[in-house]
This record gives C-alpha cells, structure tokens and sequence, in this order.
C-alpha cells in the first residue's frame, strides 16, 4: 500500500499500526514550515478561504510546508455535549447534536471557493465520518474515557478533510492517529515523544518530497494498540510544535485569531499590549499559567533542547496576517 494511502483517513480507527508505516527515514528536508491553523481560523468558509490564501502565498515562494489544523470553533464543545448525552442514555439528543454538526460542516462545504465536483466528493467522505460518528454514538456501553476521546477526534479529522479538500489536489488529510503515539492517559494522553520523532520522521518528509501537503489533524494520538486519545484541550498547538520539533523546522506558525501573546487579557485590560518577541522559557510561564494564547504544553518539545533549539514560533492572527505577531525562540528576551 502506498503510504499516502494509509494516511487517508478511512476506517474508524487509526488504519494500521503506527509501526506499519514502514518507509525508512531518508535524508531530513530542512525548512519544512508547520502552520497551525485554529479554530475560528477554519470556523467557517470565509475563515478556511483565509487560511487557503496564506497556505498559497507561504508554497508559491516552494517552500516545504505541513499544515495542522483545530476542529471548527465549538465542534469539539458539541462532540463534548453528544458524549454527556451518550452518558445519561440520551442517544436521541446524540445523534440529534451530530445531524446539526453534519449540517454546518456540509454547508461550509458548499459555501468554499472549489469546483462542484470537489465538492461531492468532499461531502462523501465527510458523510462518511458522521456515518461512523452516529455509529459510534448509537453503540451500547459505558462512556468510559476511551470511547470519549473517540468521539472528540471526529472533530479535527472532519476539519482536516474540509481544509484538504480546499487546498486541492496537491493536499493530503492526515490522521495524526498514526503518527503521534501516546500513552493511555485519554483526555490529556502523553506523547512518546521519540516514538513519535520516528513515526514522524519516516511519514512526513516522504509527503513532502512527493510534492503534497500534509493536512494533520491537530489534539489527537493514539496508544500503540490503536485507541484513539486527545492531548488535552487546546491540543492542537502542542501537535503543530511536536511536529516543529520531530521535524528540526525552522519555523513553527500557530495561526489564530488575535495579533499574538499579549500581556494581560486585552479584552478586560485596556493596558495589556502586544508581546513582539519571547523567549521559550517565557512563553511557556504564560501559556502555563493561564494565557489563553498557546496551550500549556505548546512549549515543551523546545525547553529540553537547552539552546540548542532553531526553531521560531510565531503568533500570528489568521485575520490580521500583516501585523507583525509574537516571535518565539530561544534567544528571545522579554
Ligand atoms: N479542538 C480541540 C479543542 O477545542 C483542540 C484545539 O482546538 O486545539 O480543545
Ligand atoms: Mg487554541
């Protein structure tokens, strides 16, 4: 099977092994560019043409590039809602929650600048997502944690396909189920971060050489035997810096909604101002204690590297693109 084909994201599970993935790992690309698009960056069609824009303007200069992408904004808060429905036996109102989840996502389908045809088979596969989302929804059993985190993916995985489908020919959907290996912990699973290096390593650049664009599902993993787990809410940033990381990127881009890190909430603080450049370390006390900005744990894969890491990561709003944002590295000062 080709490798391409095992990343599509067919089946409800992680389709093989993540040691299935096989190719050996060649000569690393330099300059391979993570772009992490959140989830109002993809919450609707007009947002997902933006993100087309920049993915476009960042290639016609041929540079390598990987793309990871958040659930549409509140999907994963309604996946929240169909799994408390599922707990109080309410499959009624579960399935109900997925037929409205099924009605956004078609829409903005049909709403994204690409040819009719791309679009039906868009609407296919993502028919086929919410076919084993209900599925999953109408199964009988517990809501135990795995089974939680199973539904939650279905999240990243529809926005993956949207995104992809928009990019065109050229863009592939990754499920980075069987890439990013974690421990069991579901809901807040651990990466096995040289597990995953490998994994990453061996499947990525292969894409890239062959002149694609991996779209990768960002905030999920799975355990070695296939079950699927989140990496904590906000997840998606610490997936787009393991990849930066695994990688060797020069640069990692968190694309979201506001110009960059600020210092104080800017929506309750009138003082608050923009943060232009962060050092690891200081990025990271923010993103842990309560910045809304970076998942907590977005930092991580940099601090062991004790200076030795060359990776920038950059805050940059999807919606204001040409402000400067916040530029994080290792060198950085406060
Ligand atoms: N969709 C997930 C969440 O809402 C992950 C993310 O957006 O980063 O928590
Ligand atoms: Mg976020």
């Amino acid at each position: 099977m080709a490798i391409s084909e095992r990343f599509l994201q067919s089946g409800p599970m992680p389709s093989g092994s993540v040691e299935g993935i096989g190719a050996k790992e060649k000569e690393p690309i330099n300059n391979i560019c993570v772009m992490k698009f959140g989830g109002t960056s993809v919450g609707s069609a007009e947002a997902i043409e933006r993100v087309a824009g920049i993915v476009e303007a960042y290639r016609r200069n041929g540079n390598p590039i990987v793309v990871v992408v958040s659930a549409m904004s509140g999907v994963t808060e309604e996946l929240i809602k169909v799994c408390d429905n599922i707990a109080v036996q309410n499959n009624q109102g579960a399935i109900e929650l997925i037929n409205n989840l099924q009605e956004r996502h078609f829409s903005t389908c049909l709403q994204l600048n690409m040819p009719s045809l791309w679009k039906l088979d868009l609407q296919g596969e993502l028919n086929s997502l919410f076919d084993q989302l209900r599925e999953e929804a109408n199964r009988d059993g517990l809501m135990l944690d795995g089974r939680r985190d199973s539904i939650l993916s279905f999240g990243e995985r529809l926005s993956a396909k949207i995104v992809a489908a928009r990019l065109g020919l050229l863009a592939e959907p990754v499920d980075a189920s069987i890439i990013i290996e974690t421990n069991d912990k579901f809901g807040d699973a651990a990466p096995n971060m040289k597990r995953t290096r490998k994994n990453v390593r061996e499947a990525i650049p292969n894409l890239i050489r062959r002149g694609r664009i991996p779209v990768i599902t960002g905030f999920i993993g799975a355990t070695p035997d296939g079950r699927r787990t989140t990496l904590g809410r906000g997840g998606s940033d610490y997936t787009a810096s393991i990849l930066g990381w695994a990688l060797g990127s020069r640069e990692v881009f968190i694309w979201t909604d506001v110009d960059g890190v600020y210092s104080g909430d800017p929506r309750k603080d009138p003082t608050a101002v923009l943060i232009p450049e962060m050092s690891f370390v200081e990025a990271d006390k923010v993103a842990r204690n309560g910045g809304k900005v970076l998942c907590p744990k977005t930092l991580e894969p940099f601090l062991g590297l004790n200076g030795d890491a060359k990776t920038v990561v950059w805050v940059k709003n999807t919606f204001n693109p040409d402000s400067q944002g916040t530029r994080i590295s290792h060198s950085s000062q406060l």
